[in-house]
């Protein structure tokens, strides 16, 4: 049997699966036969029927619980969760106002937080489960203006290891992904910022973006889908991977 076999026919959710890098891993994940659930907010709206769709705030604890019930009705127990969804804001330290701070928190680490524990008993159940979290190159250093994202991203990489090590030894597995700037919604916005901002042209302001991502060039959706696959496929536990590039931290 390959081993991607053993991943055949087994239930994912994906949060923050309608766009960008959670509709790329949740559309990989289908692919390679397995039965997928998409939340977040929007859903229900999103046109995505070959998933189970789920609508959830995935910083409100009794929607996170109601719609991963939702997803498990459909589809059976979960056994591989990937938390993804995330927003990013940018502002300096002295204009980051305290909801920015929270909604940044809520949503990347808290939503992580929810989300992991809600969907934990089914894989202690079966002995069986695989947990990625998207955290970003934000988890390992920090960027100007992104105060609260990076220590979003760096409490998303902690949380990794800490339950990592929690269930060494269960056949869970708990990983991270620590992709750069990816072709996605959310990168568009930093770079609308930047050109709003400095007066660069959107050539430059991509440049500079490029130029801070590991192999100094923008990520592929696919190729960050492709990274979370093989993540899931392993036994590979408590690391970060960094995309592109594949280094392990
Ligand atoms: P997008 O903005 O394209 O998508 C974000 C997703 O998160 C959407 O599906 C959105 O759905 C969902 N989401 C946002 N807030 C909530 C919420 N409160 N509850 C439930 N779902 C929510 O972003 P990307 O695809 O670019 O980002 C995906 C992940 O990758 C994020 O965690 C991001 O931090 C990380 N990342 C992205 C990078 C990039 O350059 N693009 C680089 C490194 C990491 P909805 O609005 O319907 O709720």
């Amino acid at each position: 049997m390959r081993s991607e076999d053993s991943l055949r026919g087994k239930h994912a959710v994906v949060t923050g699966g309608v766009r960008g890098i959670g509709l790329g891993i949740a559309t990989l994940l289908a692919d390679r036969g397995l039965r997928v659930s998409i939340v977040s907010r929007s859903a229900h709206h999103s046109g995505h029927e070959r998933f189970f769709r789920a609508e959830c705030d995935v910083t409100n604890e009794s929607q996170v619980d109601s719609a991963l019930t939702a997803c498990r009705a459909a589809n059976g127990p979960i056994a591989v969760l990937v938390n993804n969804s995330g927003i990013a804001e940018s502002a300096p330290l002295t204009r980051t106002s305290f909801e920015m701070w929270q909604q940044i928190l809520a949503t990347n680490l808290t939503g992580t937080f929810l989300c992991t524990r809600a969907v934990v008993e089914d894989m202690i159940v079966a002995k069986w489960g695989r947990i990625v979290n998207v955290a970003s190159t934000a988890a390992l250093g920090g960027a100007r203006y992104l105060g609260a994202y990076c220590a979003s991203k760096h409490g998303v990489l902690g949380f990794t290891r800490a339950i990592a090590d929690e269930f060494v030894g269960t056949g869970i597995t708990v990983n991270a992904l620590c992709p750069g700037y990816t072709e996605t919604d959310m990168m568009r916005k930093a770079l609308a910022n930047i050109t709003r901002h400095t007066g660069a042209g959107e050539d430059a302001a991509r440049a500079h973006l490029a130029q801070s991502n590991p192999l100094g060039r923008i990520a592929t959706i696919e190729e960050v889908a492709e990274a979370a696959f093989d993540l899931m496929n392993g036994s590979r536990n408590g690391v970060g991977v960094v995309i592109p590039g594949g280094t392990i931290v």
